[in-house]
């Protein structure tokens, strides 16, 4: 994604009313709802539509204790741009981080898939689930474009290995209308954007991507594109 880019957006007053109903169905229908945020920009984006309709959603997100330096001053960012909601923090079992550790070293991801996956789990997929337990949706910031792994997505659909409705009003959304949002609402954004990461996760496995590359590139850059995701969002059926 390329950091606020000068592109025109003519059908973003479209997609913000279709994104802004959809979370309006979701709450409605598939209460108590949850909006993970993980403070990348179409996660900003949500979080703003929450803010302004004053939706009741439950706003999470998920501190890995290895995030980048620029996610935690946005977070602080946030607290104080969006007083009106609150925004919970959920951290990993700290007896499962020590023994992975223990077992396989702090940056014992970087040796294998099966590790990675392992790492993920404990610092992101145990707490998703804790947060989930209980929720009937949860509304998220995927983007068709992002990557092949995320290229069928629909706007609802159920998420079997969670048990409830997955809804990403940004689906359909390119990257300039992202920040055409971000422009229109003076949304504050990861300063990461502005140094080549179109996709922002844990400190020690996101780097800067070429324009060329694909967004998620720099996601886990060691491993094959195909496995380039962490767990929080396997493939799932579309749903109502
Ligand atoms: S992204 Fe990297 S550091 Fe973060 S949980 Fe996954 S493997 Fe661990």
């Amino acid at each position: 994604m390329p950091a606020e880019p000068a592109v025109a957006a003519p059908d973003l007053d479209r997609l913000v009313a279709e994104a802004e109903a959809l979370i309006d169905r979701a709450v409605r229908a598939h209460s108590p709802a949850a909006l993970a945020c993980s403070f990348g920009a179409e996660d900003m984006v949500l979080l703003d539509m929450v803010a302004r309709a004053k939706s009741p959603v439950a706003v999470f997100t998920l501190d890995t204790g290895r995030l980048p330096q620029e996610t935690y001053d946005l977070m602080q960012t946030a607290r104080a741009r969006f007083r009106g909601v609150a925004i919970e923090t959920y951290f990993p079992n700290a007896a499962s981080v020590e023994s992975y550790v223990r077992e396989n070293g702090v940056n014992g991801f970087y040796d294998s898939v099966n590790l990675r996956e392992r790492c993920c789990a404990v610092r992101k997929i145990e707490p998703l689930k804790r947060v989930l337990a209980g929720k009937k949706s949860w509304i998220t910031g995927l983007r068709r474009e992002q990557s092949a792994t995320r290229s069928a997505i629909a706007p609802i659909e159920w998420d079997a290995a969670n048990g409830l409705q997955k809804v990403s009003p940004l689906a359909e959304w390119s990257d300039a209308d992202v920040w055409a949002y971000v422009k229109r609402f003076d949304v504050p954004t990861n300063a990461l954007h502005r140094k080549g990461y179109p996709s922002i996760g844990c400190a020690p496995c996101t780097r800067a991507v070429e324009p060329h590359e694909d967004p998620r590139a720099g996601r886990w850059w060691w491993e094959n594109a195909d496995t380039r995701e962490c767990g929080l969002h396997p493939r799932a059926k579309a749903g109502a």
